[in-house]
């Protein structure tokens, strides 16, 4: 697999991406990838559209990356995302969870967006919610987007930075799932998880090394080491970490089409690490175009 071009953690329109799957996938050829992983938040929803349109020679990695809350390490909460890959989308615990998780993100960015109108806001939440594509999860980004639609902001991050982000003036949380049950019920799908972003500081708080070691004795497979929003001393923390606990290594784009600034492909992932993702998982269940 030498020059092979991976890239592990890509969002389309079944949560808050852009580009529908069928269009990702395009792109993700278009752009030279040899291997991409769907990743939307808290769905499965993308992977039948991306397979049914993945252009020949690319592989397709069904995936997810699941919202959860773990203990941060200093006797408090962070919010941690967990890159799943590989597991079966029927699986009745995987199922029942993002079927909950999803119900509770729709009806918290009702609130936020009736909140901002209740303070004068120009933005409708009915509007918003009938907007969002038939079983999407709905994340901030469909509030900015509206914000930016409506003259408010003039970007996705100036939304964020002055409204939506965590602990600003509208933002609302959300239940979670704890991270150990999101570990074993991927576990017991047949898949594997990764720590997305693990030490992405600019996001908010996030968990201690001590508690990366207690995540990786419970099943966890790898950490997500280059991605954009860490910077080189937070990278090369996490690669020794990681090679420490014996983590595979994994590097991704987290593209979110045009509510993010980067590109597929950014940040790749070595191909001896994703032979290592194929070994502890559902290698059958990559799609070949
Ligand atoms: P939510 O899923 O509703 O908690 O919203 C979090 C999502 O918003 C993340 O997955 C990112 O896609 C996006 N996001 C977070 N911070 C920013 C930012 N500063 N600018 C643009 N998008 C952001
Ligand atoms: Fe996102
Ligand atoms: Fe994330
Ligand atoms: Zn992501």
């Amino acid at each position: 697999m030498v020059g092979v071009r991976i890239d592990l953690h890509v969002h389309s329109t079944a949560s808050d991406g852009t580009d529908t799957p069928d269009a990702l996938v395009a792109a993700a050829a278009a752009a030279g990838l040899d291997v991409v992983a769907l990743t939307d938040h808290d769905t499965t929803a993308g992977w039948d559209l991306a397979s049914a349109a993945l252009p020949p020679g690319l592989r397709l990695v069904p995936g997810a990356e699941l919202s959860c809350v773990s203990p941060d390490g200093r006797g408090g909460q962070a919010t941690v995302h967990l890159l799943a890959y590989l597991f079966d989308p029927d699986s009745p615990a995987v199922v029942a969870e993002q079927t909950r998780l999803r119900l509770e993100r729709r009806e918290r960015l009702r609130r936020m967006a009736e909140r901002m109108a209740a303070d004068g806001f120009p933005v409708d939440a009915d509007e918003l919610m009938a907007a969002l594509p038939t079983g999407a999860t709905a994340g901030r980004p469909h509030l900015a987007r509206a914000l930016v639609a409506a003259g408010v902001v003039s970007s996705v991050d100036e939304a964020f930075a002055r409204y939506l982000g965590t602990g600003g003036p509208y933002y609302l949380g959300r239940t979670d799932t704890p991270v150990h049950t999101a570990i074993d019920m991927i576990a017991e799908a047949g898949g594997v998880t990764v720590l997305a972003h693990p030490f992405a500081r600019t996001r908010g708080p996030v968990v201690t090394p001590e508690v990366v070691v207690e995540l990786a004795g419970r099943g966890l497979a790898g950490l997500e080491v280059d991605h954009p929003d860490q910077d080189a001393p937070t990278r090369a923390e996490l690669r020794a970490l990681a090679t420490d606990l014996d983590l595979i290594i994994t590097g991704s784009s987290d593209y979110h089409g045009t509510n993010k600034t980067v590109r597929l492909g950014q940040e790749t992932t070595a191909p001896e690490a994703f032979e290592r993702l194929l070994d502890r998982a559902g290698a059958d269940r990559v799609v070949t175009g």
